[in-house]
């Protein structure tokens, strides 16, 4: 088994102690990684701080043209990376092709970023005077990442660090470090000067919660779930913090709808990465007059569902990351069966190898049930009947999450309505809760996070400062506000 080192300040270091990460299809250990310590997170932060220093003087279309080669490189090596993501992270393959390409796409968008980076000017209220704002790094960020898009969501965050000049200490979770290394390396074969990027694995508490704290680091960029994302806000002092955390994402569905596009959407959205998205459908809310014929047709599609490995093609869904993923949800379906609401399929685990947990659909739920109003994070979903749109609308939005949701309707004025009064960061007409792309922001209201968004011109917000100039050219002293 291999055994890999952090890489700080360009050189591969080790720590005192190291931990395993696993391949949830098999169960079998896969790499060994430093389980780093507070020590390790202070040389990751000096370290950045210098590459901070140089990168920050390259002019930011030549830090473009570096972006531009991490996504060549990413494009090259597309299937190797997608296939090490379903070794260690167990979506399948397709899921981890998609995974990559949204990779490749943030680094080209970012990459022609390097050439606006755009500020702006405004006149100013006196003669011979010009104003104008430009954007500068913050420094040194941290960033800390989950596992459940290995690949794409610590891009999402290198990328607009790196165009916007900053130092990096990146921690990625410790279920899928390999995925973070090779993206890592990647970003160094394309020239991402040494020291730029920083790589430190290990747990939460020894390397997260120093990375949070630390004095000189300047800004943190977190994607996890909810109830660590209220630490890093309680944690980070006045640093500038980023938070995309969990959702508990609705789709409604109205009797005018297409019923065949709703149904895989709902199965796309509920069981796609085994449900292990921030942004999968749990609620399925359906309108009374067609509820009985939705819930008889998806139950026969979600039997149809293959569960096995990640790797083969005729897999749907692959294994969850792991066993503490599955007691979780399995937690839940007790939870749901003690609440009253009626399992229609799923609910176990099956009798194989991995960290599997069959399709589960409950029926009869009520909104107000803990399935209804709490991140599950794995293959369950729940149907709720509605009777009209505004009670469809009002039951979406009662949950403490706000992150996507969507509609499928036929109609213009369900939609509209939809629209203007769904309480979350994505909304879809016709398309389910899950597929963003990269130039539109990306996040969510309530709990969700703290109003930052990802990717789109709102990611390069997120990992820079506004400096606003003004010159005087009047050759006097001129005071704004009419002060003589
Ligand atoms: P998690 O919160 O357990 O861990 C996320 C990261 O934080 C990991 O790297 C982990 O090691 C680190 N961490 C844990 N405790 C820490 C602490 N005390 N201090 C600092 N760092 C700490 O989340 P997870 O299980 O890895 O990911 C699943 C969650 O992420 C779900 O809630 C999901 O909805 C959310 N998520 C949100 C988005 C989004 O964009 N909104 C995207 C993907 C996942």
């Amino acid at each position: 088994m291999n055994n890999y080192n952090n890489i700080i300040g360009g050189k591969e270091v080790k720590s005192k102690k190291t931990f395993t990460s696993f391949n949830p299809f098999t169960e079998q250990p896969i790499a060994k990684f430093q389980a780093s310590n507070i020590k390790d997170v202070d040389k990751a932060v000096s370290a950045a701080r210098a590459g901070y220093k140089k990168w920050s003087k390259i002019p930011a279309p030549k830090r473009g043209e570096i972006l531009l080669e991490i996504a060549s490189i990413l494009k090259k090596r597309k299937l190797e990376l997608a296939k090490l993501e379903s070794t260690e992270m167990g979506k399948i393959l397709q899921e981890g092709l998609g995974d990559v390409q949204e990779a490749i796409d943030i680094f080209e968008y970012m990459a022609g970023e390097g050439r606006r980076l755009f500020g702006h000017t405004t006149p100013s209220e006196l003669k011979h005077k010009a104003c104008y704002t430009v954007k500068q790094p913050l420094g040194v960020v941290g960033i800390i990442t989950p596992w459940n898009f290995p690949i794409a969501i610590p891009a999402w965050k290198i990328a607009p660090a790196l165009i916007c000049g900053n130092g990096i200490v990146f921690k990625p979770s410790s279920d899928t470090p390999l995925c973070a290394y090779k993206l890592v390396k990647i970003c160094e074969e394309a020239g991402v000067p040494k020291g730029v990027i920083n790589f430190i694995t290990g747990s939460g508490s020894e390397v997260g919660t120093p990375i949070i704290k630390h004095k000189k680091i300047d800004g943190v960029s977190f994607t996890g779930s909810r109830s660590v994302g209220e630490f890093v806000t309680q944690n980070a002092g006045l640093k500038k913090v980023g938070l995309e955390l969990g959702g508990k994402n609705p789709i409604i569905i109205m009797d005018d709808a297409d019923l065949k596009s709703a149904l895989d959407g709902v199965i796309f959205a509920s069981f796609g990465t085994t449900g292990q998205r921030c942004t999968a459908a749990s609620r399925i809310i359906v309108h009374k007059n067609i509820f009985k014929e939705f819930e008889e047709t998806l139950i026969k599609k979600v039997k149809k569902l293959k569960m096995g490995n990640p790797l083969k093609s005729s897999t749907n869904i692959g294994p969850l990351i792991n066993r503490a993923a599955v007691e979780k949800t399995h937690k839940y379906t007790e939870i749901g069966i003690k609440e009253k609401a009626k399992l229609l399929c799923g609910g176990s685990s099956p009798d194989t190898r991995g960290f599997f947990y069959k399709p589960t659909v409950f029926t009869n739920v009520k909104p107000n049930m803990r399935i209804a109003q709490e991140e599950i994070f794995g293959p369950t979903t729940a149907l709720i009947k509605i009777n009209n749109i505004k009670e469809a609308i009002n039951i979406a939005n009662n949950v403490d999450y706000g992150l996507s949701s969507s509609i499928y309707t036929n109609d213009l004025s369900n939609a509209y309505l939809f629209i203007e009064n769904t309480e979350s960061g994505l909304a879809y007409v016709n398309a389910p809760t899950i597929g963003a792309e990269v130039h539109l922001p990306f996040g969510g209201t309530k709990n969700t996070g703290n109003g930052t968004r990802e990717a789109g011109i709102e990611g390069i917000h997120e990992f820079s400062e506004t400096k606003t100039v003004y010159i005087d050219y009047s050759n006097k002293l001129q005071k704004a506000q009419g002060i003589r």
